[in-house]
């Protein structure tokens, strides 16, 4: 397996969205909304590193696809369990792809009508879009490669990893 970022490279780039993210929500009461099960690991660094406090909740979505790729058929199979109405919410998600998965996401939670909105993203395969999707946040953007590590899994092995690694198909 391939590193493609280290544990440094990301500890130092997921310091500098905290840095962004406490500045962008200081004085407000930030709910931090992970999609599991992908999400773990870096939501856990993330709301570490923030400079400001927050409360956090989890969502799960399935997507009945292949292995490697989502089908545009989302279900909740975990709902979050807070009231945004009117709260200031960012979503938190492992990668975005196809961009199905989170549009799916983003539309339910917007039904709920919380005050704000914004999604954080650790990876982004641009490219790969079926719909129109833009994070706020942006760990890094990736090319179109099958990645784990840092709770992206591959059949739900090498979530553990420290580092994010390309899987050769
Ligand atoms: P989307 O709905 O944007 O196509 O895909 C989102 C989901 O597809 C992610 O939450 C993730 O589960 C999966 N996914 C897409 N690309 C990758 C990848 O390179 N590695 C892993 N492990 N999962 C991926």
């Amino acid at each position: 397996m391939e590193v493609l970022f280290t544990k440094a490279v990301i500890d130092r780039r997921v310091e500098e969205l905290a840095d962004v993210i406490s500045r962008d929500y200081q004085g407000q009461d930030l709910i931090v909304v992970g999609i599991l099960k992908g999400a773990f690991v870096f939501m856990a660094d993330l709301i570490r590193a923030l400079r400001i406090p927050c409360t956090v909740d989890f969502a799960r979505l399935a997507s009945y696809g292949s292995q490697t790729e989502s089908s545009g058929k989302i279900v909740v199979t975990k709902d979050i369990e807070t009231t945004i109405k009117g709260r200031d919410i960012l979503v938190v998600e492992d990668i975005v792809d196809t961009g199905l998965t989170l549009s799916f996401f983003i539309d339910m939670l917007r039904k709920r009508e919380p005050r704000t909105l914004r999604v954080c993203v650790f990876l982004d395969k641009r490219e790969r879009r079926k719909v129109p999707f833009e994070a706020d946040y942006v760990g890094f953007h990736i090319e179109d490669r099958f990645v784990v590590g840092y709770g992206l899994d591959f059949n739900e092995k090498f979530r553990f990893l420290r580092d994010v690694c390309v899987i050769e198909e």
